[in-house]
């Protein structure tokens, strides 16, 4: 299911503009627009649901599978050894935005800060 209303579910169809790094049949990953690492990359599930508190035992498939599209960006922009982070924002606290799930994968140099 997509929201008519939501800028991700728009990015995954295509309809806005995107630089889209990954495409499959259940998850999309784009350069992100204000990119707060040398490589910021935002990585969805083509499903919308708004964030982390949606989680259910039918959707929680979209984790695993988010993880491995992460770990394959990583190493095709050449952080796996240099590392690199995996961040969702679950809520105002967090600082979410945007509520269409997504993580933000981010790397290419030292993390400054101590937030976790
Ligand atoms: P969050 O604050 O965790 O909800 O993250 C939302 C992220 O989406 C921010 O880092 C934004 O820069 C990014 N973003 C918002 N609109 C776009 C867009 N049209 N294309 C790419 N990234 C976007
Ligand atoms: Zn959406």
């Amino acid at each position: 299911m997509s929201d008519p209303n939501c800028i991700f579910c728009k990015i995954a169809a295509k309809q806005i503009p995107s630089t889209i790094v990954h495409e499959d049949e259940h998850v999309v990953a784009f350069k992100d627009i204000a990119p707060q690492a040398p490589v910021h990359l935002i990585i969805i599930p083509r499903e919308h649901f708004a964030g982390l508190n949606e989680l259910t035992e039918t959707n929680a498939v979209a984790l695993s599978r988010v993880g491995l599209v992460a770990k394959s960006l990583a190493e095709r922009f050449g952080l796996e050894k240099s590392g690199w982070r995996l961040v969702a924002n679950c809520g105002s606290d967090a600082g979410q935005t945007v509520f269409h799930l997504h993580f933000h994968l981010l790397g290419g140099a030292p993390m400054g800060g101590r937030m976790v």
